[in-house]
């Protein structure tokens, strides 16, 4: 009976350590590290009953030859397919296996997102599907196959003891499944309503707890750090910066510089869309915390956004002497060292990085700012751990995720709310237009006259698969046919998941400093990265993006005055169009979520976490008002079942704590 991972037969040590180093390091860490999307290959449906853009399974019957042509260096496999009622053609890129496999059988059963081009059912890279059954899909974990993750979590499944967290009142009065049941459904469900019921029920205990500590912590705030505004040196720091901030940008950095100077302390969420200038206003901030003798840090999700706004603090800092530091993940040892002694003594008055300024070693002599920037990329409220670091620092919170003002108020509790509902002037819309493989070529002449003036171009390929050897390969592939395409002539480079991270950063450094004239990722610059020289985002196979993330991605460019566009490689769809019609994140936004359905739960959740609340929130607005009326209910009673879920939940939000610390 395996009772640690140690146990089990045939896990070496490498594997061990792989998993170590993802979090993993027992059994219950297994079956808490849920799928983070799913492929319902159950879903067998008729082409008629399809709506645009839904993702399904299909039973097709070939209609015919299949063609196979080399285009734009890209093998293009074509095929026209019958559902005993309604045509669809399929078109798969470099799969040059798919003309035999489809010759040699006919028959299919195919699942991908359908869509319409013209009048006319469309499918672009489906999958071949081989059982009919929920699959999960989980986060690649570096080091581990896929198909022996899937096993892992099934043996953690069958021997490990999992205890019910709820009282029986509850899961009786809400009709929730048992907590066993609703992870061994959400590892492997039997079927959609199961699978969608043992979500529900493990979002509902993590919202639960997360509301009762949200309520139980209220009132009790601390006296926050007091840190007086300098208007003096922040207008002459203002004055500096080569453009004048807007009135939302003056009106939200107003609001936070009160909060600071006040004694509560301050917790604030500033929602912006892309290019909002969400960064200068957080930077105005740590000065002014600087100024008052106060430590500030930035946390970003990503290494790479981590660097960046160390770069950028370099330039607008460092020169007033206040003394930066970077810390993530990838930091040397040594160098580690060396920070954590500097931030301890104070000597560093900003930091940047990652998770990494949570985790164990990290002590600070006097944090008076902890923000997150882009919170929506983290699965559990950070504000607590990054708090923690403090005694009550004040907190900011940036997102451009639009989150209703009441939803976000509820998940926050007491979160001030400030919007930057402007762009900087000058800003022309991102021209945004979709490109059929036909006009592949001249797409590259028209970049290649872009980087002759002296701009710059993203070509973003998507996830292929679930695994990051796939993605990276699709990267790679598509940078080799650019060698023999028209944009040979300028410098290109290459970022991937694959890569260490220093390889990643120097091409990333040598990309934002001009060295590179077209670079050819995988959605790692997805957030926030900032090049405002760039004026191209290509997204290849556009279509298997949400148009949420593609929205997202074309605010890479158009960062400058000067006029920007994105391409979107993929057939024209109705849902792809909307994106050429409007700019607005928030329209693109609800759109999105219409397009797919509030009950999608197949979309990719930003962590493997149940609490995926920030990026789940919107979806789960029912869930979360009965929630809320529920943790208030416990909070104003007595009897043992609700002390005993006030314990829980502090419990829970420990457990919450160690894992983000241990995230390193
Ligand atoms: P986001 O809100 O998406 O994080 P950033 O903070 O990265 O946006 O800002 C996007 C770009 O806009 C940056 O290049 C920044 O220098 C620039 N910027 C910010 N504020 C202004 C402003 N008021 N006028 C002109 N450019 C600005
Ligand atoms: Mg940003």
């Amino acid at each position: 009976m395996p009772r640690a991972l140690r146990d089990i037969k045939g896990l070496g040590e490498k594997r061990l350590q792989a998993l170590e180093s993802a979090g993993i390091r027992g059994l219950d860490d297994l079956i808490g590290f849920l799928p983070i999307k799913y492929n319902d290959f159950t879903r067998l449906k008729r082409l008629s009953e399809c709506r645009e853009g839904e993702e399904a399974v299909l039973r097709l019957v070939l209609t015919g030859k299949p063609s196979q042509a080399r285009v734009n260096g890209r093998t293009l496999t074509r095929a026209s397919f019958c559902d005993g009622a309604e045509k669809i053609h399929i078109t798969w890129f470099n799969q040059p296996w798919m003309y035999k496999t489809l010759v040699n059988a006919p028959e299919q059963l195919v699942f991908g997102r359908i869509e319409t081009r013209r009048g006319v059912r469309v499918l672009s890279q489906p999958k071949l599907v081989t059982q009919i059954a929920i699959t999960p899909v989980y986060k690649t974990i570096p080091g581990v196959p896929a198909k022996q993750l899937r096993d892992l979590v099934g043996i953690a499944l069958e021997q490990a003891d999992i205890r019910e967290t709820l009282p029986q009142t509850l899961i009786g009065r809400f009709a929730l499944p048992g907590r066993p049941e609703a992870l061994r459904q959400a590892h492997f469900p039997d079927s959609t309503p199961q699978l969608e019921q043992a979500l529900y029920r493990l979002k509902f205990e993590d919202m639960l707890f997360f509301m009762l500590n949200a309520l139980l912590s209220k009132g009790t705030e601390e006296v926050g750090a007091v840190i007086p505004k300098n208007e003096k040196a922040l207008n002459a720091f203002l004055g500096s910066l080569p453009y004048t901030l807007t009135n939302a940008q003056k009106k939200t950095l107003e609001e936070i510089l009160s909060d600071m100077a006040s004694p509560k302390a301050m917790a604030r969420l500033v929602q912006g869309d892309v290019g909002s200038g969400k960064t200068i206003v957080a930077f105005c901030a740590m000065f002014v915390s600087a100024l008052a003798g106060f430590q500030s840090a930035l946390m970003a999700p990503t290494e790479i956004l981590a660097g960046q706004h160390y770069q950028s603090a370099l330039q607008l800092l460092e020169p007033l002497g206040v003394k930066c530091a970077l810390l993530t993940g990838g930091t040397p040892a040594s160098e580690k060292k060396r920070i954590y002694g500097q931030l301890a003594s104070g000597e560093i008055k900003a930091v940047f990085g990652t998770h990494a300024l949570i985790s164990k070693g990290v002590e600070y002599s006097n944090l008076g700012l902890a923000i997150t920037d882009e919170q929506h990329r983290f699965g559990v409220r950070q504000r607590t751990a990054l708090g923690l670091k403090g005694k009550s620092p004040n907190v900011l919170v940036m997102s451009a995720t639009p989150i209703p003002r009441t939803m976000a108020l509820i998940m926050y509790g007491d979160l001030d709310i400030s919007v930057i509902d402007e762009l900087p002037p000058g800003r022309k819309p991102v021209k945004t237009r979709i490109v059929p493989e036909s006009k592949r070529n001249s797409m590259y002449n028209f970049i290649l006259e872009e980087v002759r003036r002296g701009r710059q171009a993203y070509i973003v390929c998507p996830l292929v698969e679930e695994s990051e050897e796939t993605d990276a390969e699709s990267a790679i592939e598509t940078y080799r046919q650019l060698a023999g395409s028209p944009l040979k002539n300028a410098k290109l480079a290459l970022v991937h998941g694959k890569m260490k991270s220093e390889e990643k950063d120097k091409t990333l450094a040598e990309f934002a400093d001009g060295k590179v004239d077209v670079l050819v990722s995988t959605t790692v610059i997805e957030v926030g990265i900032n090049v405002p020289n760039a004026s191209v985002m290509v997204v290849e196979d556009a279509q298997r993006f949400g148009l949420a993330q593609l929205h997202q991605l074309r605010g890479r460019v158009g960062r400058g005055a000067d006029e920007a566009w994105c391409f979107l490689m993929s057939g024209e769809t109705q849902r792809l169009k909307l994106l050429t019609q409007t700019n607005d994140g928030f329209v693109i936004a609800e759109k999105d979520m219409e397009l797919r359905g509030p009950g999608d739960i197949f979309g990719t959740r930003q962590s493997g976490s149940a609490l995926g609340l920030n990026a789940d929130a919107i979806k789960d607005t029912e869930l979360l008002y009965t929630v809320h009326a529920l943790a208030k209910e416990i909070t104003a009673s007595k009897t043992p079942e609700a002390i005993g879920l006030k314990q829980s939940a502090q419990t829970w939000m420990k457990d919450k704590n160690e894992i983000i610390f241990s995230q390193n």
